[in-house]
């Protein structure tokens, strides 16, 4: 595989001397967003033309150094899709929705998503370094007119701080890595005082729109409040550029744990062989693929959902076929607020009480005997589960698996099937008259 090369530069950009180039403030300052600045770029079609002249469009900004990895010859350049807008993002489709993570729901403050028993999303900006076509916020996101809020922010940490059970804030927006870095670093003392919160993460776009962005001024700073984690998002081999290893490597020398996040996109990178290439490149740079995720229901986005089956089809692709360390965990993010729902292909083909069948990723199928003298763990003596965390009301299947709950029932459950009690509610007010069952029937039960 060929080692990450320097990126080119479109050639709009020759003559900009390379300590401009480098400097992250003049790549935010020269962002490209009208038609007439990206034409002049990269020559655009008319589909891209309409879109931009279009009102009401989820908001366009690029990076000089992103749109530069765009092949102007390839009208289906995987990088160009997921920065420069198309008549297709103005068509709807069904089950679009505005919100369709539940986000603002699950918000006990402005700007703090808390889904999950013991973490919390923490939005922290509204702007990015560059807008993703598909962006699952955008609903919220590229507003100029709100940037971080003092206000919100206070808020924030006081739920932080009455909130114990909250062990991991994880910063996102908007992307976090484009705020002033005082605000940030004021963002990440206050967590920090918090004694509770045991770990922060960054989620960030900005070291592959902008890795000239991460200086080693600003891994000084973040290696500061460690233990911090680092999610980055990367979609396609083409993105990873020597700019973006290098920018990983100062980060990684910081002792930051990098991660990767990315978005299952068609015609982008629903293929096996372009997510070989893609999570094979990560690992190279020392980035773990964390999460491939199905393409959210969001508005704009039609175009670039794939089946999930897309999805499945990529992993079983990846399992086994190379390092585990590069094979992400593929998501649906439940659309209604059910959060991240992990999908992959089957390996166990059948059980019995003493073997179970299962198959690997060549069609090879084995017996593992299971033991016939386990003795049972005992949570009885189990110090961690005499001290385990409370996690109420969403304990979920494990709380089945304790013992702790028999069942969990959708909400109405109990009054849907109450026929019993319809039948005596109905022959009290004598508009029914039960039938004759027998003693032994399927039918309800006299208790009395
Ligand atoms: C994704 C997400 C998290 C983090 O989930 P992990 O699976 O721990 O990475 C936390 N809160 C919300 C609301 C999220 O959407």
């Amino acid at each position: 595989m060929p080692t990450p090369i320097v990126s080119k530069r479109a050639p709009a950009y020759a003559d900009v001397p390379d300590e401009k180039w480098n400097d992250w403030r003049w790549q935010l300052s020269h962002r490209l967003n009208t038609v007439e600045e990206i034409d002049k770029v990269l020559p655009l079609n008319e589909s891209e033309k309409k879109a931009l002249n279009a009102s009401g469009l989820f908001r366009v900004d690029i990076t000089p150094y992103f749109i530069s990895l765009i092949d102007p010859n390839d009208p289906d350049d995987p990088v160009r899709k997921q920065v420069i807008p198309t008549d297709a993002e103005m068509v709807p489709f069904t089950a679009m929705m505005e919100d369709s993570l539940a986000e603002d729901r699950h918000s006990p403050v402005p700007g703090l998503v808390h889904r999950y028993p013991d973490r919390v999303l923490m939005l922290v900006t509204t702007q990015c370094a560059s807008y993703c076509r598909y962006c699952t916020r955008s609903r919220i996101v590229g507003d100029p007119g709100q940037t971080f809020s003092r206000q919100e922010f206070e808020m924030q940490i006081e739920y932080l701080k009455r909130t114990p059970q909250v062990r991991d804030v994880l910063l996102s927006g908007g992307d976090p890595l484009v705020l002033a870095p005082k605000i940030l670093e004021e963002i990440l003392t206050r967590l920090r005082e918090i004694p509770h919160i045991e770990i922060v993460r960054i989620g960030s776009r900005v070291p592959v729109f902008m890795p000239m962005r991460i200086t080693q001024e600003l891994c000084d700073m973040l290696a500061k409040f460690h233990p911090l984690w680092l999610n980055i998002h990367v979609n396609h081999p083409n993105e990873i550029t020597k700019e973006l290893a290098e920018a990983c490597d100062r980060m990684t020398r910081a002792g930051i744990p990098l991660g990767n996040q990315s978005v299952l996109l068609a015609g982008v990178n629903d293929c096996v062989h372009i997510q070989r290439e893609l999570v094979q490149k990560l690992t190279r740079i020392r980035v773990r693929p964390y999460y491939l995720y199905q393409c959210d229901l969001v508005e704009g986005a039609g175009h670039f959902r794939t089946p999930v089956a897309k999805g499945i089809e990529i992993i079983e692709g990846l399992r086994g076929h190379t390092s585990g360390y590069a094979v992400p965990q593929f998501i649906v993010d439940a659309p209604g607020g059910g959060g991240k729902i992990p999908v992959m292909p089957n390996y166990q083909i059948s059980a019995s009480d003493h073997k179970i069948i299962l198959r690997n990723y060549e069609g090879y199928v084995t017996t593992y005997e299971e033991p016939t003298d386990y003795k049972m763990h005992d949570p009885k003596t189990c110090k961690f589960c005499q001290s385990k965390r409370p996690e109420v009301g969403q304990t979920g299947i494990t709380g089945l698996l304790d013992g702790e709950d028999m069942f969990i029932k959708p909400v109405g459950f109990d009054e849907t099937h109450d026929r019993h009690g319809i039948q005596h509610r109905l022959k009290d007010e004598k508009k029914w008259q039960p039938l004759g069952i027998g003693a032994g029937d399927a039918g309800p039960k006299e208790e009395e």
